[in-house]
């Protein structure tokens, strides 16, 4: 079938539509392209790898590698740039009131992200927020989740003479791995000479953005050129809730999956990556391996064979690494736990964006552009 055009075989192959465009929709889309006529709907023109971002913060050529247009990977299928709005058992309606129908329906919608539609703007975003930490003497950071860390890290790393405050509400850093992993990591951030305020938060009021003072928990007032909030994106399944998917859908917004990746109650439609209710850490590495394991399933039941040849997924245990800067990270696996150059070789130089490249089929390190 490679090389085969989909319009050649339309009326053949099954219509798949694949509803966003992240780090799973996109590796899904690409791995079906040849196997099905594949629609995928994402509100960008590109694809970013997300743990890329807060590199770009720093260094916003490093995006040029990491903003991926949908179409350099995704050779074989139609895009469509807009948001999916709702969705029937054989149809998707997008924003500008256009309907898809498939006989398969992969939904990847992770997080809701108001990124701009084109990757140039994306590109400017980044040269933006870069000269104005450039331009900051104080950099307040909000949140102590993975985000948080990272990008104090970057900054305490390529701007060691700024001054960076880490706000976070919880008792410790990175809560949702070990203590030990947390706390070496906010000593590698107090080595850097980043001001960590635990059990801390911030009035994000409007005044507080238009003087640029801030007013702690603790009563502290701090008075920072820079603010990031690192709270967290809200799951993107708001446009499920009014469709026939509503009771597919569990207390936190997630779809309930089966271990095969089928939306629980709907033979034809699957779902993958932060978007589930598997019940593991959501993480990037983990979609991409969900998409790959969905891909294959559907390929079964494309090719009419027997559903019991569908692979089965079993949730894996947490193995993290956190980027601190461009040589060290902190990394939990779970049979230990390391800090400093050796994960740091690992991760923190490329930030996976060669590998995330290749397996999109793309050049690991040439920029197209
Ligand atoms: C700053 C940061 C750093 C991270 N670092 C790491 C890391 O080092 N390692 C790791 O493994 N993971 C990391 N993660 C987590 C990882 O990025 C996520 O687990 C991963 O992105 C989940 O992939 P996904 O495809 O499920 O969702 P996403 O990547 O969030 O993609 C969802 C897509 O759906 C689109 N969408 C949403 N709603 C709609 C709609 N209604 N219609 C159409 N499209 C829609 C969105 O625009 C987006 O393109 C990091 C995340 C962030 C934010």
């Amino acid at each position: 079938m490679e090389g085969v055009k989909s319009s050649e075989l339309a009326g053949v192959w099954k219509r798949v539509v694949v509803v966003g465009g992240g780090v799973a929709g996109s590796l899904i889309a690409k791995s079906l392209q040849f196997h099905a006529d594949v629609t995928l709907i994402d509100p960008k023109e590109y694809f970013e790898i997300p743990w890329a971002s807060l590199r770009s913060m720093v260094e916003p050529s490093f995006a040029e590698r990491s903003l991926i247009y949908h179409k350099d990977y995704l050779t074989n299928g139609r895009l469509v740039v807009s948001k999916a709005i709702s969705i029937s058992n054989s149809q998707v309606l997008t924003a500008e009131g256009r309907l898809f129908t498939f006989e398969y329906l992969v939904i990847a919608t992770g997080h809701n992200d108001d990124f701009p539609k084109t990757r140039s703007e994306r590109l400017k975003e980044f040269k933006i927020v870069h000269e104005e930490i450039r331009a900051a003497n104080t950099v307040l950071i909000v949140g102590g989740g993975p985000t948080g860390v990272e990008l104090a890290a970057e900054i305490a790393v390529d701007f060691p003479e700024k001054r960076v405050i880490l706000v976070h509400s919880g008792s410790r850093l990175l809560e949702f791995i070990g203590p030990k992993a947390a706390n070496r990591t906010l000593d590698w951030l107090k080595s850097k000479r980043v001001e960590v305020k635990l059990q801390c938060s911030v009035d994000l009021n409007v005044s507080s953005y238009e003087t640029k003072t801030y007013v702690t928990s603790s009563g502290e007032t701090i008075k920072a050129d820079c603010l990031f909030v690192c709270t967290g994106k809200p799951t993107g399944s708001a446009w499920l809730k009014e469709t026939a998917f509503k009771d597919s859908l569990d207390s936190f917004g997630r779809l309930k999956v089966d271990e095969n990746f089928r939306v629980k109650g709907h033979t034809n439609v699957f779902a993958v990556g932060d978007i589930t209710d598997v019940k593991e850490s959501k993480q990037g590495y983990l979609a991409q391996k969900h998409a790959l394991m969905a891909a294959k399933n559907l390929k079964v039941l494309m090719s009419g064979e027997k559903e019991t040849k569908m692979a089965s997924y079993k949730p894996q245990t947490i193995k993290v690494i956190v980027s601190l800067g461009r040589r060290d990270a902190a990394a939990q696996y779970p049979w230990t736990t390391l800090i400093g150059r050796v994960p740091g070789l690992i991760k923190s130089k490329d930030l996976f964006v060669g590998k995330t490249r290749k397996q999109l089929g793309l050049d690991a390190r040439m920029s197209e552009y």
